[in-house]
């Protein structure tokens, strides 16, 4: 039972009409791992995220889900497709994901961010969902912000909102795409602690990610993508400190 991966991608190929932007990326992820993903812009790292939880369609390969495959089906344009849509719906669910941008509800509190996929999604009552969002709110250090909208906070603070936010789905895996890239230097460190604490907690994590001293870090997987491919993996002391390839080592040489 345990030896199932909370999350699989087996040889995911993705094309952008004649472009083909992923060449055949695998990744297996077990429960409790802290996988990153570094490389340069346009090298697919988003593209590799989104088509965990197909916001992208992959052209070829297979997602699994703690060992339950995303089934697929040529749709009428000849397109690969979900076959079913629920069950796309119901995996989202299980996985949830941060992005750079935060986007939170800008119309909504941060509480009511917070509460209103449990109650839609987890049927939770909204008495329950109140009680889990301020527990993670005090988790994030955000509590006394929770009746403010997302415009009255700052950026940190708003990305530890959406991770709130994302922790109240309570997923398998959490999914994380340049989570402080449009922050204010000042204010990652206090994103990457609460990252950090996660991983303490043995929470599974793919995170894509320039923050090379948080990787080396925090993770214990780490993927470098190079147009497409994976170019070198590994534990990330081995990856940092004796990176085999020219262009990991190049890639390395400029992100310090
Ligand atoms: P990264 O996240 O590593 O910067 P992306 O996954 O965003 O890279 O992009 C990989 C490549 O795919 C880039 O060349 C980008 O221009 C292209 N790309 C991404 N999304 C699309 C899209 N929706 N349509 C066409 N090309 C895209
Ligand atoms: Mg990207």
């Amino acid at each position: 039972m345990s030896d199932i991966p909370a999350l699989e991608l087996i040889d995911i190929h993705k094309h952008f009409g004649k472009a083909e932007v992923l060449k055949g990326v695998s990744l297996t992820a077990r429960k409790g791992d802290v996988i990153s993903m570094i490389g340069s812009s346009g090298s697919g790292k988003s593209t590799f995220l989104r088509c965990v939880n197909m916001l992208e369609i992959p052209t070829a390969g297979e997602v699994k889900v703690h060992g339950e495959p995303i089934a697929m089906k040529i749709g009428r344009g000849k397109e690969r497709v979900p076959a079913d849509m629920r069950q796309v719906e119901r995996i989202r669910s299980r996985l949830s994901m941060v992005f750079q941008s935060f986007n939170l509800w800008s119309h909504m509190t941060i509480l009511d961010n917070i509460i209103e996929a449990p109650i839609r999604v987890l049927k939770l009552t909204k008495a329950e969902a109140i009680e889990r969002a301020e527990a993670l709110l005090h988790k994030v250090g955000i509590y006394q912000r929770k009746d403010y909208y997302p415009s009255h906070l700052s950026g940190g603070q708003q990305q530890r909102a959406a991770i709130a936010r994302a922790l109240a789905m309570d997923p398998e895996v959490m999914l994380f795409d340049e989570p402080t890239s449009a922050l204010d230097p000042e204010l990652v460190g206090e994103v990457l602690k609460v990252m950090r604490g996660l991983a303490e907690e043995g929470r599974t994590m793919l995170i894509v990610t320039h923050e090379m001293a948080f990787a080396k870090d925090v993770c214990n997987h780490v993927m470098f993508l190079h147009q497409g491919t994976i170019e070198e993996q590994g534990a990330p002391d081995e990856l940092f400190n004796y990176p085999k390839s020219e262009r990991l080592k190049q890639f390395l040489a400029s992100s310090y």
